[in-house]
């Protein structure tokens, strides 16, 4: 069984190439599967497929199999994660520091990837949880082919959409999504990216591959099927209707951005109003804190910022929800 884990701090389109993954035949998602007993079985939020996950006939199926009617009490297990699959256990993770509820939390996850394989038939898995201490911990499975993407995007454009409010439909009552201040985000991005890039040179190696949202959205089908190629996949059942246009089917995923609800007809497109609505002093700042990084990733110190007078313009083209996030 061959897993592909999707790592980096969010807001880098990462849920909406899952979404795009899970629809070639090969492949199935779980979404963010590392928030399965919080946000699904205990708080009873919604998959992919609108309906609650605990409701959902799919993730019924898969936990039947994975536990042969014996799950694990969802509460326990989120307790677990929250002590030792921190972020800042990642390095622990990796060099195999599992004690006994990590490691009974590891072999949980594992039974959970092969149970997908067996009910959805799929060569490939793909867990877009983004979390490094995820993909420390899948690298540690038995049974299993992992294989690691690093996802980035300009830090800039990171910290605006974090700033930015944004509806988070998978509660029963209306919410919002987190929001996160620019220093914040940009922290973050910079901590995450260095941890998975450690944990693709020490636990993933010759099985791990960055890509960069701006590449991903210049060519969607390309990159796509570069994917498929990196994990050893066939590429049949596209769901790409054009080079950059993809008819996508009801998913059952397991958290994400609210895009996972999206179906049908969708067109890609770069998110690139950050550009000129972002405040100066944020982009500034941004700059400041990811300096180390923005080389390493090709990214200007001085990025592109369209003249005022077209500022204007752009600024009404702004959407709420990222075009390809
Ligand atoms: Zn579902």
């Amino acid at each position: 069984m061959k897993v592909l884990y999707i790592a980096g701090w969010g807001r880098s389109g990462t849920t909406i190439l899952d979404n795009i993954l899970g629809g070639y035949d090969a492949v199935a998602t779980a979404g963010e599967l590392y928030y399965l007993w919080r946000r699904g079985l205990v708080q009873r939020r919604r998959c992919g497929c609108g309906k609650p996950l605990v409701d959902c006939a799919f993730w019924g199926g898969v936990l039947a199999v994975a536990y042969r009617g014996k799950p694990p009490a969802a509460r326990q297990t989120a307790a677990v994660q929250r002590q030792s699959i921190r972020v800042r256990d990642t390095r622990r993770l990796s060099r195999g520091g599992f004690d006994a509820a990590a490691a009974r939390y590891r072999d949980e996850v594992a039974r959970l990837y092969a149970a997908l394989g067996t009910v959805t038939g799929a060569e490939l898995i793909v867990d877009s949880s983004k979390t490094p201490s995820g993909a420390a911990v899948l690298a540690r499975c038995h049974n299993v082919e992992p294989y690691l993407l690093h996802m980035v995007r300009d830090p800039r454009a990171v910290a605006h959409s974090w700033t930015r409010a944004t509806a988070q439909p998978d509660r029963r009552v209306p919410a919002q999504m987190r929001r996160h201040t620019t220093a914040a985000s940009t922290a973050t991005w910079v901590a995450w990216n260095v941890l998975v890039e450690d944990l693709a040179r020490d636990s993933y190696s010759g099985r791990a591959s960055r890509l960069r949202y701006e590449d991903f959205v210049a060519n969607p089908r390309g990159t796509v099927e570069g994917l498929l190629g990196f994990a050893g996949v066939p590429a049949t059942g596209s769901p790409f209707t054009g080079e950059r246009t993809v008819e996508l089917a009801t998913n059952h995923t397991v958290s994400g951005n609210p895009g996972r609800f999206r179906t049908g007809a969708i067109e890609l497109r770069p998110d690139d109003g950050w550009r000129s609505a972002q405040p100066r002093r944020r982009r500034l700042v941004s700059t400041a804190l990811a300096l180390p990084l923005l080389h390493r990733y090709g990214y200007p110190v001085q990025p592109r910022v369209p003249r005022p007078a077209r500022a204007a313009g752009r600024r009404m083209a702004v959407t709420d929800v990222p075009a390809a996030t």
